[in-house]
């Protein structure tokens, strides 16, 4: 077995496929981290690389927006030029930290294809000038259209990027709950909803139709929500993966594991359920809601642990000044320590630790 290896830093095109290879044929899955700004950018990458571990970034466009700042008054541009902010920090910095590093955005759905649009521009504007698009890949998730319609603006999008060396996340099947407006809320008795579980059928329509245009992955539905909720709401069935793969095989006759396939909704799911979904060939597996509150329950513990310094300059009882606990970068980088401890551990169960592909 050839080992293939990369410089470090942001990858697309060829070496994108080249990491995404080395996931699936390694047996392990890249955390996909949402960030909203500096700080979940420089945690996330000072995380891969003490852990050795591959990484994507990604950006939801409510992310991307708070990125580029909500004072932005054209929300839209506000979006696109916060997303573009946001990829050239981690075009500059990545490579200082010796790790390969996926640029991504996350759910856009018909609304939001706009929004994926007007950063194909800036990519086909950056590949002019550099050989090289902004961003390794983009989502597009048109799960609320009927298939058809949701296949055939992706095959548009991916007619695109093809050219870029950009690769294309579709969504199919509902990932159940809601990331940034997205989504559906779950009701009672959601449970065995069949919309909450891709059909392999449709599966084979999209590899079909999309195979021949360019690079793809799919985030496939097997009962996955997003955000936590109370145990028993709805049942992973990581063997649904399976299937799809399955069905590609036999009807194209290839090897074993042909998708890409991305875990959605993963936060609170066991150990034993990630395995079994990354041997089914997922390489990437979203995780924002546990980081989210990694970071905010860090920051807590600084506020619990100094209370008086959240409220005072100086302390009008005893004159002590607060200014070293109260500076930001005290209880931000709390933060970011928070999401650095809560990521390892993601990377140890996704199997990526020490598997960074980057010389
Ligand atoms: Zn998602």
């Amino acid at each position: 077995m050839t080992t293939n290896t990369l410089k470090p830093g942001v990858v697309t095109g060829a070496d994108y496929q080249t990491l995404v290879d080395a996931c699936k044929r390694g047996g392990y899955a890249l955390p996909a981290v949402n960030v909203v700004g500096t700080n979940t950018v420089n945690a996330v990458l000072e995380c891969a690389a003490k852990a050795k571990s591959d990484v994507i970034i990604q950006l939801s466009n409510g992310g991307a927006r708070f990125y580029g700042g909500e004072g932005v008054p054209d929300a839209h541009r506000g979006r696109v030029l916060g997303a573009v902010a946001a990829a050239q920090h981690v075009h500059l910095l990545a490579q200082e930290y010796g790790v390969c590093v996926v640029l991504h955005t996350d759910h856009a759905n018909k609304k939001l294809v706009p929004w994926v649009e007007g950063l194909l521009e800036k990519s086909e504007e950056h590949f002019k000038a550099t050989g090289r698009p902004l961003f390794s890949s983009h989502m597009l998730d048109l799960s609320e259209e009927p298939i058809e319609e949701n296949l055939e603006i992706c095959a548009r999008v991916l007619k695109r990027m093809a050219p870029l060396g950009m690769s294309l996340e579709i969504e199919l099947g509902v990932t159940g709950g809601e990331e940034d407006g997205i989504g559906h809320e779950l009701e009672h008795g959601d449970i065995g909803n069949p919309k909450l579980y891709t059909q392999p059928e449709d599966v084979l329509k999209a590899y079909d139709l999309l195979s021949p245009i360019g690079h793809f992955s799919v985030a496939a539905s097997f009962g996955n929500v997003h955000g936590v909720y109370a145990p028993g709401n709805v049942k992973l069935r990581p063997v649904i993966l399976k299937n799809s793969q399955e069905l590609v095989t036999k009807t194209h006759k290839l090897g074993s594991n042909p998708l890409n396939l991305v875990f959605h909704g993963g936060s609170g799911t066991s150990a034993d359920l990630i395995r079994e979904a990354v041997g089914y060939g997922v390489f990437k597996m979203n995780i924002d809601t546990d980081l989210q509150f990694a970071f905010a329950h860090a920051v807590a513990a600084e506020v619990d642990a100094n209370p008086r310094a959240f409220k005072y300059q100086v302390d009008p009882d005893n004159d002590k000044p607060y200014k070293k606990l109260y500076d930001p970068r005290k209880w931000l980088r709390a933060g970011e320590q928070g999401v650095i401890a809560r990521l390892t551990e993601a990377m140890a169960d996704l199997g990526s630790t020490g598997k960074s592909i980057a010389v």
